[in-house]
């Protein structure tokens, strides 16, 4: 049997297509969220790469900023609880969820079995979110991909000391033009939104094993930084980024299973 999870985000959509409540028969991301195509070219993907007709799934879960909006859905899930249910697959030691989406920063505490237990959310403020640091590789000029290897790459890390976005772009253009190497700026760039995710993190509580989702995951310099100032170990995978995707099509099999 199939299910179908897909995360419409701010900044990207995501869909995984699951057989039998367990294994992923494909999985696609886009880069355009909510109010675009994007959607629609992931699902089709999906589709496509997992050799399925739509008529096959049993049920079809979206979730996300956008998962309102998606009219061939079955149900929805809201974020938190996609994400807790995905990272309990991908993990099933986790008992905290790091989730840096495009536009928000969530901390999740799980129980035993899984289900979310409480949680934190910044969606105030784009410092501390994947938005800040995706204004800031605008600013350097280069792919958000590339962050994370050159905070690898620094000698002296910048210090960012504005804890708004508009304030650490004019900061980070003085100390570009002061004469400052591209990996220092980005290190501090990258430890700035790991000192606003820690400190959200710290007032909900740490439990290990930590496991940071969301596209943000994806970027080593900002999740060494939370590693190094949490002082525990923050575990990621390739599918951190799906993990939302992941949880509403686990979701579905239940659904579909009448669990
Ligand atoms: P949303 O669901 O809100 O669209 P995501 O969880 O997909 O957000 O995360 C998007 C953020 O992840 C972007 O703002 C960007 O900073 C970061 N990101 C996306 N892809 C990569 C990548 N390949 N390497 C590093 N960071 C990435």
């Amino acid at each position: 049997m199939y299910t179908l999870g897909i995360d419409i985000g701010s900044t990207t959509t995501k869909c995984v297509l699951l057989r039998d409540g367990s294994e992923l028969a494909a999985t696609s991301l886009v880069r355009a969220g909510i109010g675009t195509g994007g959607p629609e070219e992931a699902y089709a993907a999906v589709l496509r790469d997992g050799g399925a007709g739509a008529e096959e799934i049993a049920y079809k879960v979206a979730t996300g900023y956008g998962r309102k909006r998606w009219e061939a859905a079955d149900g929805e899930i809201s974020e938190l609880s996609a994400h807790a249910l995905g990272c309990h697959f991908i993990l099933p030691e986790v008992r905290t969820v790091i989730d840096i989406g495009g536009q928000d920063a969530k901390i999740i505490s799980l129980d035993q079995q899984g289900l979310m237990s409480g949680f934190s959310m910044n969606d105030k403020c784009a410092a501390g979110t994947g938005r800040f640091l995706d204004v800031m590789a605008n600013i350097l000029n280069v792919d958000v991909d590339e962050l994370g290897r050159l905070a690898g790459e620094a000698a002296a890390p910048a210090e960012i000391s504005s804890t708004c976005t508009v304030f650490a772009e004019s900061e980070v253009i003085s100390q570009l033009a002061a004469g400052a190497a591209v990996p220092d700026v980005v290190a501090g760039i990258c430890n700035s939104v790991a000192t606003r995710t820690c400190a959200l993190a710290r007032r909900q509580g740490v439990r290990e094993s930590v496991y940071m989702s969301g596209g943000v995951a994806r970027n080593e310099g900002v999740r060494r930084a939370i590693e190094r100032e949490l002082g525990v170990p923050v575990a990621t995978s390739p599918l951190a980024q799906l993990a939302g995707a992941l949880g509403a099509a686990l979701y579905g099999y239940k659904k579909a299973a009448k669990f």
